[in-house]
């Protein structure tokens, strides 16, 4: 995750404070009567990405992307090809439990330039998970996870079921439950929050904000968009479901919402901008459905290629 600008940050902010005309040159901020405020490289860069970024907005309203828009550049070649690797590349992030293998959700803020850019923002979680299912066998060691990182802890396990655990787990031990039973609750335990965590997408704005200064924005501004990945079945990758009550709840309170389902031979593509003020209304939601035998090879010499998952 990027800095954001730090002191420089606020030096420039209280520089620019009350000057007339600020405009941002390569490497400054100049102001209307000629005098520069010299930037960091870094900084240039980081507002450079953000003026690109807030600068969609007079092309996104002179003219909305439109729903058959967002499909014929979704459907393209190009578009195929980057919806495909943002699942090969969490297929390949794929987390493996006691109980099966997760592939976990990404997403991030779209834009339509020419074809569709997905713009991925790292979920706040994502770093965190591979070290609980690295410790998911030692409670210590989740315990010191609880204490050096609350915070993702938290996000991850937002009804305490594995604190509770780890803070009961002495005392069932002392009571006599076999270490077998604890063993197994811990298991389950750790399956439920691994799941709730990799099903669900959570935009918080410090990794939207990261996401927007450090990278290049340009097009039309679409709104959020994540995957629903695959499940490993015994035989290959199979399909995800449709868009749950939160999504549907987000795009009323914040607009378009697109959701990507993966499928075995191709994904379908929800446009959730029917609901925004409106009301969760799955009818209202637009669907559109992506299939080739390209896709069913290329996820089948996927998912062989890593047998015995
Ligand atoms: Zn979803």
């Amino acid at each position: 995750m990027p800095k954001l600008g730090g002191d420089e940050a606020a030096r420039a902010l209280a520089w620019q404070k009350g000057r007339a005309g600020v405009g941002l040159t390569d490497a400054a901020l100049v102001d209307g009567a000629g005098e520069a405020f010299p930037l960091s490289p870094a900084l240039a860069a980081e507002l450079r990405n953000a003026r690109s970024y807030f600068g969609m907005t007079p092309a996104t309203q002179a003219a909305p992307p439109t729903h058959a828009e967002i499909v014929a550049a979704a459907f393209s070649p190009a578009g195929v090809e980057s919806v495909a690797r943002i699942f090969e590349r969490t297929i390949a992030a794929r987390l493996t439990t006691a109980t099966g293998v997760i592939v976990p959700e990404a997403g991030g803020e779209a834009a339509l330039d020419g074809g569709l850019r997905l713009h991925e923002i790292p979920e706040m979680t994502r770093a965190i998970l591979p070290e609980v299912v690295h410790a998911a066998r030692d409670p210590d060691e989740l315990s010191r996870l609880y204490e050096a990182r609350p915070e993702e802890m938290k996000a991850i396990d937002p009804d305490g079921l594995l604190a509770n655990f780890l803070a009961r787990r002495s005392a069932w031990l002392e009571k006599g439950t076999s270490a077998e039973r604890v063993e197994r609750a811990l298991d389950v335990t750790i399956d439920g929050i691994l799941r709730n965590a990799t099903d669900s997408y959570i935009f918080d704005p410090q990794s939207q904000l990261s996401a927007i200064v450090s990278q290049n924005w340009s097009g039309r501004y679409l709104g959020r968009w994540h995957t629903h990945p695959p499940h490993a079945a015994a035989q290959g990758w199979t399909s995800a479901d449709g868009p749950s009550p939160p999504d549907m709840d987000i795009a009323v309170q914040e607009g378009q919402n697109l959701v990507f389902v993966f499928y075995s031979d191709g994904f379908d593509l929800y446009d959730l901008a029917p609901l925004a003020g409106a009301k969760p209304d799955l009818a209202k939601v637009l669907k559109d459905s992506y299939r080739s035998d390209d896709w069913r090879r290329r996820f089948q010499d996927l998912f062989d290629e890593s047998a015995g998952l």
